[in-house]
């Protein structure tokens, strides 16, 4: 069997070095890395670019271009900085490709990977939240594969029957809770960086973490759903689900429900994904029912987590207001890590940037380009700066 060809776009990040490390652990020549990208983080890039053979690694970081020609100094490796040097790592030819950008600046090179066909994992949620139309139809147009890598699109994958598409009801989503399931509004009013990051079952990257804590994760994770399974948003359910053990199930027209389970460990979908449509062995802890004795679920509380119903309006809504949710959550969690603004003015201020962006572009269609994308993006991200600064402590 010839080696499967495979670049990582993110791969100093959690979901990129978890990625790394199932491709160390997997049968020698399974796997052939391309190419390796990151933000600034160039010697974590070039000490895996030499450690996995390979051709090609990029920071979008232009200043950190210098570091990382230095570091690879005296090998074959050829690299690259800037955005642009990112996005042609994703165009370079490669099987499969592990898209871990955080973040909408995950766009551009996720998209350069869909066009010329690949198939590519998808980490990235912003991406979709944003163009989840554009990059379906350039999926369509290029033959590319989508896979899921978020934990809960992963297991639906796994239930989700196409060929009985119209016999499905609804899938659910679970959700931990994050830190602040059972907290009062006032104890998350107080919460600081330190608390919210604080994930109790998932260990992930900062900005993920904190998208969990007001539950704004799980909302970009409904408009993601919609999009890859092609469902409205009154099928796509969300339960919490603090131990994370379940991590998705699909209910049939016969009341039957098919669920994934497994420990709350990135790497078992991440190996779904690498080995699909085959498996691989992973040294993730195995689960044991016996010993968990129970498992919980709750529906989530929308008084204390509007970021759900955010999102929702944002998704019924349509046009750029996907966009502009993202754009906003993002400049809005960025504000809460500086500790410029609390807890709560987070989905504040994305709220506000929704209405006012919905205000100034009344009924939009669809971006119909990537660059009608972008627009909203930075329109998205000055509607929430200005909430920032009326809200800032
Ligand atoms: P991390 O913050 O841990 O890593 C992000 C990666 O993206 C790093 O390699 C980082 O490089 C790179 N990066 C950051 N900014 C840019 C930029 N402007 N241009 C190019 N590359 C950039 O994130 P996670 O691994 O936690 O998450 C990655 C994505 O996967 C997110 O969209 C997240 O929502 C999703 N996801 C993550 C899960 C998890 O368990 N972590 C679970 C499910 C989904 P550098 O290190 O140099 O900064």
């Amino acid at each position: 069997m010839s080696a499967r060809t495979i670049t990582l776009l993110g791969a100093t990040g959690s979901v990129g070095r978890a990625t790394l490390d199932l491709i160390a652990r997997a049968e020698a020549g399974a796997y052939d890395v391309v190419a390796l990208t990151a933000n600034s983080q160039a010697l974590e890039l070039a000490e895996a670019a030499r450690r996995f053979g390979a051709r090609f690694c990029a920071v979008a970081d232009e200043a950190a271009g210098p570091a990382l020609g230095e570091a690879l100094a005296g090998s074959a490796i050829k690299w690259g900085a800037g955005p642009q040097a990112v996005a042609d790592a994703a165009a370079m030819e490669a099987d499969w490709v592990m898209a871990a950008i955080v973040g909408a600046a995950g766009l551009q090179p996720i998209l350069a990977a869909v066009r010329r066909g690949a198939c590519v994992a998808f980490a990235n949620k912003e991406a979709l939240v944003c163009a989840g139309v554009l990059m379906l139809e350039e999926a369509a147009r290029s033959g590319a594969t989508l896979l899921p890598v978020d934990s809960e699109h992963n297991a639906i994958f796994q239930a989700f029957d196409p060929a009985q598409r119209r016999h499905i009801r609804r899938i659910i989503l679970t959700a931990s809770g994050g830190p602040f399931h059972n907290a009062s509004l006032d104890t998350m009013r107080q919460a600081g960086p330190e608390q919210a990051v604080a994930h109790p079952t998932w260990s992930m990257g900062a900005k993920i973490s904190v998208d969990s804590a007001p539950m704004m994760n799980k909302g970009l994770e409904i408009i993601e759903a919609c999009h890859l399974f092609a469902l409205p948003q009154e099928q796509v359910d969300v339960l919490v689900h603090p131990e994370s053990i379940v991590h998705g199930l699909v209910e049939y027209a016969d009341g039957g429900m098919l669920a994934q389970l497994g420990c709350p460990d990135m790497r078992t979908p991440i190996a779904h994904a690498l080995a699909w449509p085959d498996r691989m062995d992973t040294p993730v802890e195995r689960l044991d029912l016996a010993k968990l004795g129970a498992l919980s679920f709750f529906a989530p509380d929308p008084g204390r987590f509007p970021a759900l119903g955010l999102a929702r309006n944002a998704f019924i809504a349509g046009g750029t207001a996907p966009a502009v949710l993202n754009a906003a959550n993002e400049v809005a969690v960025a504000a809460f890590l500086a500790g410029q603004i609390g807890f709560l003015d987070i989905a504040a201020a994305v709220s506000e940037a929704l209405d006012e962006g919905a205000r100034a572009a009344g009924a939009s269609a669809a971006p119909a380009s990537i660059d009608a994308v972008i627009e909203a993006d930075a329109h998205g991200r000055r509607l929430a700066q200005a909430a920032v600064s009326r809200l800032a402590r």
